[in-house]
């Protein structure tokens, strides 16, 4: 019998079997037993700006506060965080969105996955691009659908080709997911390459894009990132814009994201909110008001920081024999590839056998943490944040280049 069916309580539904912890939320466990035993710990997994919340923003929702915006708002956000996002959504993309064509959750997160509960049947298959945020598969699966991860390679800058997408298209394809910048790879997809794929989807008229832009304020090149509904205006209602103000303006526990997309497909998340979780935060909503309509002098500061911490931590893991760090172009990770090491023995005789063995390896010989690449869908790999101070990011970079120089190969 399965240790699940011997615990006490109500026996988990059949669906969660296709859902699984977060990596990140493992690791986290893993420091902290680590931590706990005394030991220092260079933890390169942050998947949060390691900055405060900007003090205009905080000052926006204590006066909020203050003035009583503490009740329900409508569903798919106050009609002021609706003005704030259409504003930045027009200056981003030249599009005017209506507020009915706007969502707002709790966390861009919450609504890819209300987006996929409210549009997949039993079967119908989503396009991931592997690497892949950890969530995007499992958030298919708990809610019916079929992911279907599709791989792509260092030469092609990881990003989905479009004879790759064709390739992944059947008659149940309802969404291909585009990520950009993305986590891990930090790849941006460039306007003729979104045009590549936007040609592809528009003649499939049963296939929509989730375009997951958190990180597109966090970029080192072009601004803004190219949007797929910039280059395809004619496929708006089949793209599905998410975003939010977590990573851009260090606000993650806020938990404020919104979508922009089919009137159809917001209405339908706003049902499904309505009966989860009513609304998100309404003091939170006017802190992300503050944030979107506040000017970028937050993000210019804080990119030009995260600019010379790419730097150090880019320069730093190329130094290092048996790890090739792809340049990132927009968030804050450094996806490595350590495939190099795969079969290489520790002084004390283990093999690196798995991405598992190489990252315990890391942390017992040096306290570094990393998430392994198999946890987006791409062994051989491992993500390296630079949410993290020069300083660390220094003192993690000489920690792996000694883990490194442990190894036989
Ligand atoms: N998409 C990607 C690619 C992410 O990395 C994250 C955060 N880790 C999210 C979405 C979720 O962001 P939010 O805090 O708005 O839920």
């Amino acid at each position: 019998m399965p240790l699940s069916e011997t615990l006490p309580g109500p026996a988990p539904a059949e669906r969660m079997s296709r859902v699984k912890e977060s990596p990140s939320s493992q690791v986290a466990d893993r420091v902290r037993a680590f931590r706990a035993e005394g030991r220092k710990v260079l933890p390169l997994t942050i998947g949060e700006p390691d900055f405060d919340t900007p003090d205009h923003v905080k000052d926006a929702a204590i006066a909020a506060i203050r003035a009583g915006e503490t009740k329900y708002t409508s569903a798919n956000g106050t009609p002021a965080l609706q003005k704030a996002i259409t504003s930045r959504l027009l200056r981003k993309t030249g599009q005017s969105y209506a507020t009915d064509e706007i969502c707002v959750g709790g966390g861009a997160k919450q609504l890819i996955f209300l987006a996929f509960m409210a549009t997949l049947d039993e079967g119908d298959e989503v396009i991931v691009p592997a690497p892949y945020w950890v969530s995007y598969p499992d958030m298919v699966s708990v809610n019916g659908g079929r992911p279907v991860i599709v791989g792509t390679t260092a030469g092609e800058g990881y990003k989905l080709t479009p004879d790759r997408l064709r390739a992944a298209i059947t008659e149940r394809t309802k969404w291909v997911v585009l990520n950009t910048p993305n986590n891990p790879t930090g790849a941006v997809y460039g306007e003729e390459e979104l045009r590549g794929l936007t040609d592809v989807v528009r003649a499939h008229p049963h296939l929509s894009i989730l375009c997951d832009e958190i990180y597109d304020e966090i970029n080192f090149g072009a601004r803004p990132v190219p949007s797929a509904v910039t280059v395809a205006p004619d496929l708006r209602e089949r793209v599905f814009l998410v975003n939010g103000v977590s990573k851009a303006y260090a606000m993650t526990g806020w938990r404020i994201g919104y979508g922009a997309g089919a009137a159809r497909l917001c209405a339908a998340l706003g049902t499904l909110q309505s009966q989860s979780s009513s609304c998100p935060s309404s003091v939170s909503q006017a802190a992300a008001v503050a944030a979107l309509d506040g000017g970028r002098e937050f993000i210019d500061r804080t990119v030009a920081i995260y600019t010379e911490r790419r730097d150090l931590l880019v320069s730093g893991l190329d130094a290092i024999d048996g790890l090739r760090p792809a340049v990132p172009e927009g968030g804050f990770y450094v996806w490595t590839d350590a495939s190099a090491l795969t079969g290489a023995v520790t002084p004390s005789g283990t093999r690196m056998t798995s991405d598992a063995d190489l990252a315990e390896h890391f942390l017992e010989t040096s306290g570094v943490v990393v998430i392994t690449g198999d946890s987006y869908g791409c062994p051989g790999h491992f993500r390296a944040s630079f949410a993290l101070s020069s300083d660390t990011i220094r003192e993690a970079v000489a920690g792996l280049a000694h883990s490194v120089s442990l190894l036989r190969r």
